[in-house]
């Protein structure tokens, strides 16, 4: 260090020690004050919540870290929680009116928080027969492997769930609308059942996001959704949230810290993001997939339509799988793309991908054909989806 370089001003270097080598300087840096925190008069809050990328918080003691590092309140460490995680899960909290959220990593982590939380070696779960592949598959590769049993039940049939519950089971998992065939159970009717039984109805509310659907209003016990859909909404983010009560929360958060299923702080900040617009781009899904339908139900070359007459998710058979690909093949706007709920119409094509893991028998006892595609809407013009959609249903056809 020589004596003759100009000391930092000591405004835009508060608290730097003049005298420390270059090679510490770069490692301690200036902080700036956050803006919050400036003296009143020059006091601001950023408009938009930053992005705390920070992994770990400094105490300015022992005693200030004691309860911090217990990981359940404040913050000591990414993977306990951070403010960005904490923004989304207070916002989520409120959408679905309950008392507490999580937010995880991806809907999967979510899913494992909230059942391995919920279940041991020993209990039996019941999970709709026809449930998202990846649900199913963690169920019959990991949980069983651990002891915990699945079964699965017709979710629609509220009376064989009843004689099903009868067995005791901890959990009955379903999701509010059901992929490929938009199905739709009768949640008050599952929730009544379950509590007679003495279990738990965890309901999956991706399809329907909170906006038009509130699982825990008509007597769900916790609500999850892969916020990789409606909730981050863009195709740019990986996420998962969890509600409940504070109870149910806090044990699923212990268990998600421990298991590293906590959201990444810039993911939570994108699905934030998203969220801002979510009941605007449902809305307009929605208007979107009625509009479809209804224009598809008066086409000649479509026999029915799945759709449940809400929700912006709807599917119909082309016939076979040479129609499909016609169909799939001809499409100039609306893409094949492994997601849903962003604001670009998508489409799947259930039987090569989303469920190609079951049999031919059984996928058609769950009456998903080899021509059948599933459209989730975006927030584009109706009349240039139904352009795209239109010729593309003449293409699979000719
Ligand atoms: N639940 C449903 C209904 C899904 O469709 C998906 C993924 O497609 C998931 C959960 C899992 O979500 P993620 O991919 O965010 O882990």
């Amino acid at each position: 260090m020589t004596d003759d370089r100009p000391s930092p001003n000591p405004e835009l270097a508060p608290g730097l020690d003049p005298a420390l080598d270059p090679a510490t300087l770069v490692v301690r840096g200036v902080r700036a004050p956050a803006p919050e925190t400036l003296p009143e008069g020059l006091r601001a809050r950023p408009h938009v919540a930053p992005v705390y990328l920070g992994v770990a918080y400094d105490f300015p003691s022992v005693a200030a870290g004691a309860v911090p590092l217990g990981g359940e309140q404040g913050y000591a460490y990414g993977r306990y929680g951070h403010p960005n995680g904490r923004e989304l899960e207070g916002t989520v909290a409120a959408l679905e009116g309950a008392e507490a959220a999580l937010a995880t990593a991806s809907g999967m982590a979510a899913m494992t928080a909230t059942v391995i939380t919920q279940a041991q070696a020993g209990d039996t779960i019941l999970l709709q027969r026809d449930a998202y592949g990846g649900t199913a598959a963690m169920f019959r590769e990991d949980l069983g492997r651990l002891g915990i049993r699945v079964e699965a039940v017709d979710a629609y049939d509220v009376e064989s769930v009843t004689r099903a519950l009868e067995s005791g089971p901890r959990l009955l998992i379903v999701e509010t609308i059901s992929n490929p065939l938009v199905r739709t159970p009768d949640l008050a009717a599952l929730a009544s059942a379950c509590h007679a039984a003495g279990a738990k109805l965890v309901v999956d509310g991706t399809f329907a996001t909170p906006i038009l659907s509130r699982p825990l209003d008509v007597g769900a016990d916790v609500v999850l959704h892969s916020a990789t859909k409606y909730l981050g909404g863009h195709h740019d983010v990986v996420a998962g949230v969890v509600c409940g009560d504070a109870e149910t929360i806090a044990a699923a958060r212990r268990t998600c810290v421990r298991l590293g299923g906590t959201i990444a702080p810039f993911d939570a900040w994108l699905v934030l993001r998203g969220l801002r617009t979510l009941a605007l781009r449902v809305e307009r899904a929605q208007e979107n997939a009625r509009g479809l339908v209804s224009r598809l139900g008066d086409h000649q070359r479509v026999q029915g339509v799945n759709y449940p007459g809400w929700g912006a998710m709807f599917s119909f058979d082309l016939g076979s799988l040479d129609a499909a690909e016609r169909f799939i093949g001809a499409l100039r706007l609306v893409t094949y793309t492994a997601s849903l709920g962003g604001v670009a119409t998508t489409l799947s094509h259930p039987c090569t991908s989303s469920h190609r893991s079951l049999s031919t028998e059984e996928r058609e006892g769950l009456g998903i054909g080899d021509g059948l595609v599933r459209i989730s809407t975006g927030i584009e013009a109706l009349d240039d989806i139904w352009t795209d959609l239109a010729g593309a249903v003449d293409a699979a056809a000719a």
